[in-house]
Protein backbone atom coordinates (compact mmCIF):
# COMPACT_ATOMS: atom_id res chain seq x y z
CA UNK A 1 0.00 0.00 0.00
CA UNK A 2 1.05 3.56 0.02
CA UNK A 3 2.16 6.08 2.69
CA UNK A 4 0.54 9.57 2.78
CA UNK A 5 2.90 11.83 4.99
CA UNK A 6 1.28 14.67 6.82
CA UNK A 7 2.78 17.48 8.48
CA UNK A 8 1.73 18.05 11.79
CA UNK A 9 0.36 15.86 14.35
CA UNK A 10 -2.38 17.32 15.68
CA UNK A 11 -6.10 16.32 15.68
CA UNK A 12 -6.81 17.24 12.07
CA UNK A 13 -3.86 15.15 11.32
CA UNK A 14 -5.81 12.57 13.00
CA UNK A 15 -8.88 12.69 11.56
CA UNK A 16 -7.21 12.80 8.10
CA UNK A 17 -5.50 9.39 9.07
CA UNK A 18 -8.44 7.87 9.78
CA UNK A 19 -10.16 8.68 6.77
CA UNK A 20 -6.89 7.36 5.30
CA UNK A 21 -6.63 4.42 7.29
CA UNK A 22 -10.05 3.71 5.58
CA UNK A 23 -9.13 3.67 2.12
CA UNK A 24 -6.10 1.30 2.59
CA UNK A 25 -3.53 4.24 2.97
CA UNK A 26 -0.96 4.24 5.99
CA UNK A 27 0.45 7.72 6.97
CA UNK A 28 3.65 8.70 8.39
CA UNK A 29 3.38 12.12 10.70
CA UNK A 30 6.50 14.76 10.78
CA UNK A 31 6.00 17.15 13.86
CA UNK A 32 7.96 18.94 16.10
CA UNK A 33 6.56 17.09 19.01
CA UNK A 34 7.48 14.00 20.43
CA UNK A 35 3.63 13.00 20.08
CA UNK A 36 -0.04 14.54 19.68
CA UNK A 37 -3.56 13.58 18.80
CA UNK A 38 -2.74 11.60 15.05
CA UNK A 39 -0.25 9.61 17.10
CA UNK A 40 -2.55 6.48 17.99
CA UNK A 41 -4.14 6.26 14.46
CA UNK A 42 -0.86 6.45 12.21
CA UNK A 43 1.81 4.06 11.67
CA UNK A 44 4.73 6.24 12.13
CA UNK A 45 6.19 9.66 13.87
CA UNK A 46 9.45 11.48 12.92
CA UNK A 47 10.14 13.93 15.04
CA UNK A 48 11.49 17.13 13.33
CA UNK A 49 11.71 21.06 12.78
CA UNK A 50 9.59 22.93 10.17
CA UNK A 51 13.06 24.90 9.42
CA UNK A 52 14.48 21.58 8.84
CA UNK A 53 14.34 21.64 5.15
CA UNK A 54 17.20 18.15 4.86
CA UNK A 55 15.08 16.37 6.99
CA UNK A 56 11.72 17.29 5.39
CA UNK A 57 13.38 16.08 2.09
CA UNK A 58 14.23 12.97 3.73
CA UNK A 59 10.30 12.51 4.90
CA UNK A 60 9.43 12.98 1.05
CA UNK A 61 11.37 10.55 -0.02
CA UNK A 62 9.96 8.22 2.23
CA UNK A 63 6.55 8.26 1.34
CA UNK A 64 4.26 8.57 -1.71
CA UNK A 65 2.95 12.22 -0.99
CA UNK A 66 3.13 14.70 1.71
CA UNK A 67 0.16 17.07 2.65
CA UNK A 68 -0.28 18.99 5.74
CA UNK A 69 -2.46 19.77 8.37
CA UNK A 70 -0.50 22.86 9.62
CA UNK A 71 -0.14 25.63 7.31
CA UNK A 72 2.57 27.27 9.08
CA UNK A 73 5.82 26.13 7.34
CA UNK A 74 8.32 27.76 5.33
CA UNK A 75 7.07 27.66 1.50
CA UNK A 76 10.97 27.65 0.64
CA UNK A 77 11.33 24.01 2.79
CA UNK A 78 8.24 22.94 1.01
CA UNK A 79 9.77 24.11 -2.35
CA UNK A 80 12.77 21.79 -1.55
CA UNK A 81 10.44 19.14 -0.63
CA UNK A 82 8.77 18.96 -3.72
CA UNK A 83 11.89 18.17 -5.28
CA UNK A 84 11.88 14.76 -3.05
CA UNK A 85 8.50 14.02 -4.48
CA UNK A 86 4.77 15.06 -4.31
CA UNK A 87 3.33 17.67 -2.12
CA UNK A 88 -0.06 18.19 -2.19
CA UNK A 89 -1.59 21.20 -1.68
CA UNK A 90 1.29 22.83 -3.32
CA UNK A 91 3.86 25.60 -1.61
CA UNK A 92 2.23 28.82 -3.42
CA UNK A 93 -1.13 27.68 -1.76
CA UNK A 94 1.23 27.95 1.98
CA UNK A 95 2.45 31.11 1.21
CA UNK A 96 -0.69 32.85 0.32
CA UNK A 97 -2.76 31.36 3.45
CA UNK A 98 0.10 31.46 5.80
CA UNK A 99 0.36 35.33 5.67
CA UNK A 100 -2.32 38.00 6.60
CA UNK A 101 -1.52 40.43 4.12
CA UNK A 102 -0.47 38.33 1.32
CA UNK A 103 -4.26 36.26 1.39
CA UNK A 104 -6.27 39.36 1.34
CA UNK A 105 -4.08 40.87 -1.51
CA UNK A 106 -4.54 37.69 -3.59
CA UNK A 107 -8.44 37.74 -2.63
CA UNK A 108 -8.48 41.54 -3.50
CA UNK A 109 -6.71 40.61 -6.51
CA UNK A 110 -9.56 38.51 -7.76
CA UNK A 111 -11.82 40.94 -6.96
CA UNK A 112 -13.30 39.78 -3.66
CA UNK A 113 -14.29 41.86 -1.04
CA UNK A 114 -11.92 42.11 2.30
CA UNK A 115 -11.82 44.58 5.16
CA UNK A 116 -10.15 47.36 4.90
CA UNK A 117 -6.26 46.91 6.13
CA UNK A 118 -3.08 48.75 6.11
CA UNK A 119 0.56 46.59 7.03
CA UNK A 120 2.23 47.20 10.07
CA UNK A 121 5.64 47.48 11.37
CA UNK A 122 6.17 49.70 13.63
CA UNK A 123 4.12 52.32 16.32
CA UNK A 124 3.97 54.59 13.60
CA UNK A 125 3.00 52.46 10.99
CA UNK A 126 -0.24 51.44 13.42
CA UNK A 127 -0.82 55.21 13.97
CA UNK A 128 -1.08 55.78 10.02
CA UNK A 129 -3.03 52.69 9.76
CA UNK A 130 -5.71 53.49 11.81
CA UNK A 131 -6.11 57.10 10.12
CA UNK A 132 -6.33 55.02 6.90
CA UNK A 133 -8.68 51.87 7.75
CA UNK A 134 -10.92 54.08 11.20
CA UNK A 135 -11.04 53.73 14.66
CA UNK A 136 -12.46 51.14 14.99
CA UNK A 137 -10.26 47.96 14.24
CA UNK A 138 -8.57 44.61 14.26
CA UNK A 139 -4.72 44.49 14.90
CA UNK A 140 -3.43 40.64 13.95
CA UNK A 141 0.05 39.19 13.22
CA UNK A 142 0.87 38.87 10.39
CA UNK A 143 1.57 34.88 10.36
CA UNK A 144 1.20 32.09 13.49
CA UNK A 145 -2.00 33.21 14.93
CA UNK A 146 -4.94 30.98 14.87
CA UNK A 147 -8.23 30.68 17.88
CA UNK A 148 -8.21 34.62 18.02
CA UNK A 149 -4.62 34.62 19.30
CA UNK A 150 -2.40 37.21 18.39
CA UNK A 151 -4.93 39.52 18.13
CA UNK A 152 -5.95 42.94 19.75
CA UNK A 153 -8.95 45.18 19.27
CA UNK A 154 -8.64 48.61 19.32
CA UNK A 155 -11.38 51.53 19.48
CA UNK A 156 -9.41 54.57 18.49
CA UNK A 157 -5.69 55.75 18.34
CA UNK A 158 -5.64 56.24 22.19
CA UNK A 159 -5.08 52.10 22.03
CA UNK A 160 -2.66 51.98 19.51
CA UNK A 161 0.82 51.71 21.63
CA UNK A 162 -1.48 48.75 23.93
CA UNK A 163 -2.41 47.23 20.91
CA UNK A 164 1.50 47.24 19.30
CA UNK A 165 2.71 45.47 23.02
CA UNK A 166 -0.04 43.16 22.88
CA UNK A 167 0.63 41.44 19.63
CA UNK A 168 4.39 41.56 20.94
CA UNK A 169 5.69 44.05 18.54
CA UNK A 170 5.77 42.16 15.09
CA UNK A 171 4.68 42.27 11.85
CA UNK A 172 0.82 43.14 11.31
CA UNK A 173 -1.97 43.68 9.62
CA UNK A 174 -4.82 46.27 10.78
CA UNK A 175 -8.08 45.52 9.26
CA UNK A 176 -10.83 47.48 9.84
CA UNK A 177 -13.34 46.16 12.41
CA UNK A 178 -16.42 44.44 10.11
CA UNK A 179 -19.92 44.69 11.02
CA UNK A 180 -21.43 41.65 9.93
CA UNK A 181 -24.78 39.48 11.02
CA UNK A 182 -23.62 35.82 10.91
CA UNK A 183 -20.76 34.24 9.76
CA UNK A 184 -19.87 31.46 7.39
CA UNK A 185 -17.07 28.74 5.82
CA UNK A 186 -17.00 27.88 2.38
CA UNK A 187 -14.81 24.37 2.26
CA UNK A 188 -14.17 23.02 -0.97
CA UNK A 189 -11.77 20.08 -2.18
CA UNK A 190 -10.57 20.64 -5.89
CA UNK A 191 -8.81 17.42 -7.46
CA UNK A 192 -5.79 17.51 -9.83
CA UNK A 193 -7.27 17.60 -13.02
CA UNK A 194 -9.03 20.80 -11.37
CA UNK A 195 -12.92 19.62 -10.67
CA UNK A 196 -14.11 21.05 -7.87
CA UNK A 197 -16.79 20.42 -5.03
CA UNK A 198 -18.42 22.29 -2.17
CA UNK A 199 -19.63 21.23 0.39
CA UNK A 200 -22.51 23.07 2.11
CA UNK A 201 -21.59 26.41 4.24
CA UNK A 202 -21.94 26.22 7.84
CA UNK A 203 -22.83 28.96 10.41
CA UNK A 204 -19.90 29.46 12.43
CA UNK A 205 -19.97 31.04 15.75
CA UNK A 206 -17.05 31.69 17.57
CA UNK A 207 -16.93 32.48 21.53
CA UNK A 208 -14.00 34.24 22.78
CA UNK A 209 -11.92 34.00 19.29
CA UNK A 210 -12.73 30.27 19.17
CA UNK A 211 -14.85 28.24 16.96
CA UNK A 212 -18.08 26.95 19.15
CA UNK A 213 -20.49 25.96 16.80
CA UNK A 214 -20.93 25.33 12.76
CA UNK A 215 -24.30 24.27 11.83
CA UNK A 216 -25.86 23.66 8.76
CA UNK A 217 -28.29 24.48 6.34
CA UNK A 218 -26.68 27.87 7.45
CA UNK A 219 -30.38 29.95 6.67
CA UNK A 220 -31.34 32.61 4.39
CA UNK A 221 -28.47 35.38 5.05
CA UNK A 222 -25.96 32.94 4.06
CA UNK A 223 -27.72 31.02 1.81
CA UNK A 224 -28.16 34.39 0.03
CA UNK A 225 -24.46 34.78 -0.28
CA UNK A 226 -22.99 31.61 -0.54
CA UNK A 227 -23.20 31.18 -4.46
CA UNK A 228 -20.98 34.56 -4.80
CA UNK A 229 -18.46 33.59 -2.15
CA UNK A 230 -18.77 29.98 -3.43
CA UNK A 231 -17.26 31.64 -7.02
CA UNK A 232 -14.60 33.67 -5.47
CA UNK A 233 -13.26 30.34 -3.65
CA UNK A 234 -12.94 28.50 -6.77
CA UNK A 235 -11.31 31.52 -8.75
CA UNK A 236 -8.85 31.14 -5.61
CA UNK A 237 -8.36 27.62 -6.04
CA UNK A 238 -7.92 27.82 -9.65
CA UNK A 239 -5.37 30.19 -9.68
CA UNK A 240 -3.27 28.79 -6.67
CA UNK A 241 -3.60 25.15 -8.89
CA UNK A 242 -4.82 23.42 -5.65
CA UNK A 243 -5.29 19.98 -4.89
CA UNK A 244 -6.91 19.24 -1.64
CA UNK A 245 -9.20 20.86 0.53
CA UNK A 246 -9.26 24.35 1.18
CA UNK A 247 -10.99 26.26 3.41
CA UNK A 248 -12.12 30.14 2.95
CA UNK A 249 -13.55 32.32 5.91
CA UNK A 250 -16.67 34.62 5.37
CA UNK A 251 -18.54 37.47 7.05
CA UNK A 252 -22.30 37.68 5.77
CA UNK A 253 -23.34 41.60 6.25
CA UNK A 254 -25.10 44.22 4.47
CA UNK A 255 -22.84 44.34 1.18
CA UNK A 256 -22.51 40.82 0.86
CA UNK A 257 -19.24 38.18 1.35
CA UNK A 258 -16.66 40.09 2.67
CA UNK A 259 -13.55 37.43 3.07
CA UNK A 260 -11.72 37.19 6.29
CA UNK A 261 -9.10 34.45 6.06
CA UNK A 262 -8.19 30.93 4.57
CA UNK A 263 -6.48 28.08 5.50
CA UNK A 264 -4.75 25.23 2.78
CA UNK A 265 -6.32 22.26 4.44
CA UNK A 266 -9.16 20.71 6.17
CA UNK A 267 -10.63 23.10 8.63
CA UNK A 268 -12.60 23.08 12.42
CA UNK A 269 -15.77 24.13 10.68
CA UNK A 270 -15.84 21.42 8.45
CA UNK A 271 -15.86 18.36 11.06
CA UNK A 272 -19.79 18.16 10.79
CA UNK A 273 -19.09 16.10 7.66
CA UNK A 274 -17.69 13.05 8.82
CA UNK A 275 -21.08 12.26 10.02
CA UNK A 276 -23.14 15.13 8.25
CA UNK A 277 -22.30 14.87 4.49
CA UNK A 278 -21.89 11.33 1.78
CA UNK A 279 -18.35 12.07 1.90
CA UNK A 280 -16.29 13.99 4.32
CA UNK A 281 -13.50 16.62 4.25
CA UNK A 282 -10.85 14.11 5.30
CA UNK A 283 -11.91 11.22 3.27
CA UNK A 284 -12.17 13.78 -0.11
CA UNK A 285 -9.10 15.14 0.54
CA UNK A 286 -7.00 11.70 0.66
CA UNK A 287 -9.16 11.11 -2.01
CA UNK A 288 -7.68 14.68 -4.14
CA UNK A 289 -4.36 14.15 -3.18
CA UNK A 290 -4.03 10.33 -3.83
CA UNK A 291 -5.61 10.96 -7.27
CA UNK A 292 -8.53 9.26 -6.61
CA UNK A 293 -12.59 9.99 -8.01
CA UNK A 294 -13.55 12.66 -5.69
CA UNK A 295 -17.02 11.59 -3.00
CA UNK A 296 -20.22 13.18 -3.12
CA UNK A 297 -20.41 16.07 -0.59
CA UNK A 298 -23.93 16.31 -0.14
CA UNK A 299 -25.36 17.09 3.03
CA UNK A 300 -26.34 13.27 4.74
CA UNK A 301 -29.19 14.60 7.01
CA UNK A 302 -31.61 17.32 7.55
CA UNK A 303 -29.83 19.50 9.78
CA UNK A 304 -26.42 19.08 11.67
CA UNK A 305 -24.52 20.97 14.19
CA UNK A 306 -21.13 20.70 15.33
CA UNK A 307 -20.00 21.80 18.71
CA UNK A 308 -16.26 22.24 19.90
CA UNK A 309 -15.81 20.63 23.17
CA UNK A 310 -13.59 22.85 24.86
CA UNK A 311 -11.27 22.70 28.10
CA UNK A 312 -13.58 20.77 30.62
CA UNK A 313 -16.54 20.68 28.02
CA UNK A 314 -14.73 16.93 27.12
CA UNK A 315 -15.85 15.45 30.52
CA UNK A 316 -19.25 15.86 29.43
CA UNK A 317 -18.99 13.04 27.22
CA UNK A 318 -21.36 10.70 28.96
CA UNK A 319 -23.98 12.46 29.12
CA UNK A 320 -23.52 13.57 25.33
CA UNK A 321 -23.39 10.11 24.32
CA UNK A 322 -27.00 9.79 26.29
CA UNK A 323 -28.33 11.13 23.66
CA UNK A 324 -28.31 8.77 20.53
CA UNK A 325 -28.33 11.95 17.98
CA UNK A 326 -24.69 13.01 19.01
CA UNK A 327 -21.65 11.51 17.55
CA UNK A 328 -18.73 12.06 19.76
CA UNK A 329 -15.12 12.44 18.85
CA UNK A 330 -12.15 13.20 20.94
CA UNK A 331 -8.70 13.90 20.04
CA UNK A 332 -6.72 11.74 23.08
CA UNK A 333 -5.52 14.62 24.28
CA UNK A 334 -4.47 14.06 28.32
CA UNK A 335 -4.55 17.71 29.47
CA UNK A 336 -7.65 19.51 29.32
CA UNK A 337 -6.04 23.19 29.15
CA UNK A 338 -8.23 26.52 28.93
CA UNK A 339 -9.22 27.00 25.41
CA UNK A 340 -7.86 23.96 24.50
CA UNK A 341 -9.61 21.91 21.65
CA UNK A 342 -10.65 18.35 23.11
CA UNK A 343 -12.90 16.92 20.67
CA UNK A 344 -16.57 17.78 18.93
CA UNK A 345 -19.83 16.24 18.89
CA UNK A 346 -22.11 16.32 15.88
CA UNK A 347 -25.44 16.04 16.21
CA UNK A 348 -27.57 15.23 13.61
CA UNK A 349 -31.08 15.49 12.45
CA UNK A 350 -32.36 12.78 9.94
P1 LIG B 1 -9.01 30.74 13.26
O1 LIG B 1 -8.98 29.92 14.51
O2 LIG B 1 -10.33 30.73 12.56
O3 LIG B 1 -7.85 30.50 12.35
P2 LIG B 1 -7.79 33.34 13.69
O4 LIG B 1 -7.06 33.43 14.97
O5 LIG B 1 -7.03 33.18 12.44
O6 LIG B 1 -8.94 32.24 13.82
P3 LIG B 1 -9.66 35.32 12.60
O7 LIG B 1 -10.44 34.31 11.87
O8 LIG B 1 -8.93 36.34 11.80
O9 LIG B 1 -8.65 34.67 13.65
O10 LIG B 1 -10.58 36.09 13.65
C1 LIG B 1 -11.31 35.37 14.63
C2 LIG B 1 -12.70 35.95 14.72
O11 LIG B 1 -12.62 37.33 15.13
C3 LIG B 1 -13.44 35.98 13.41
O12 LIG B 1 -14.04 34.74 13.12
C4 LIG B 1 -14.45 37.09 13.70
O13 LIG B 1 -15.49 36.64 14.52
C5 LIG B 1 -13.60 38.10 14.46
N1 LIG B 1 -12.94 39.04 13.53
C6 LIG B 1 -11.73 38.87 12.94
N2 LIG B 1 -11.43 39.90 12.13
C7 LIG B 1 -12.45 40.76 12.19
C8 LIG B 1 -12.75 42.01 11.56
N3 LIG B 1 -11.89 42.61 10.73
N4 LIG B 1 -13.93 42.61 11.85
C9 LIG B 1 -14.80 42.03 12.70
N5 LIG B 1 -14.58 40.86 13.33
C10 LIG B 1 -13.44 40.22 13.08
MG1 LIG C 1 -6.97 31.68 11.09
MG1 LIG D 1 -10.64 32.39 11.41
Amino acid sequence: GSTIGILGGGQLGRMIAIAAAQLGYRTHIYAPEDSGPAADVSSGWTRGAYEDAAALAAFADAVDVVTYEFENIDPSAVEVLATHGLVRPGAQALRVAQDRLAEKRFVNDLGGLTAPFAPVESLADLEAAIGQVGPRAVLKTNRMGYDGKGQARLSGAADASAAWDAIGRQSAILEGFVIFEEEFSVILVRAADGQVRFWDSAANVHVDGILATSTVPAGPLIEGQVDQARALSRQVADALDYVGVLTLEFFAGADGPVFNEMAPRVHNSGHWTIEGAVTSQFENHVRAICGLPLGDTRLAAEEVEMRNLIGAQAHEWQAILSDPANHLHLYGKHEARPGRKMGHVTRLTL
